[in-house]
């Protein structure tokens, strides 16, 4: 049975930071170990990076695609967390890469247009879901 001293333990527990995902990184042909965030997704053995600064961290990308007529997609936008492991505390915390693709005019048919209007309400989504992640705590 739960007491009220309890439940003041859960209230006032201290909140300690998770501990820093190591993950192995290829530098310079050596392999070491680089603290990583949660949402990346970059396979940091893959890439031989000259120096532990050129690491950087990536998430699943986020595309905005629409439907033409031809029955392929066309990317639009397409976002992902982005966050380096060089440069000023501040330059180090994630940030939202938005890379919006050059299309100069967009001719839809209506359903490809409902369509367009509907992934762009679900990119706005996801484009918020990772300004969430992205914020350092
Ligand atoms: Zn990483």
């Amino acid at each position: 049975m739960s007491t009220l001293a309890d439940s003041i333990e859960v209230a006032t527990a201290p909140t300690t930071p998770a501990a820093p995902r190591l993950r192995p990184a290829l530098v310079d042909g050596q392999r070491v170990w680089v603290e990583c965030e949660e949402w990346c997704v970059v396979d940091h053995v893959a890439e031989n990076e000259r120096f532990l600064v050129d690491v950087t961290h990536a998430g699943a990308a986020v595309d905005l695609l629409v439907p033409r007529q031809n029955g392929r997609l066309q990317l639009l936008a397409s976002a992902r967390i982005l966050a380096s492991d060089s440069g000023s505390v501040e330059e180090r915390e994630p940030m939202v890469a938005v890379d919006f693709q050059d299309v100069e005019s967009l001719y839809l048919s209506p359903s490809e247009a409902v369509v367009a209007a509907d992934r762009l309400v679900e990119f706005e989504a996801r484009l918020r879901a990772l300004a969430r992640v992205a914020t350092v705590v």
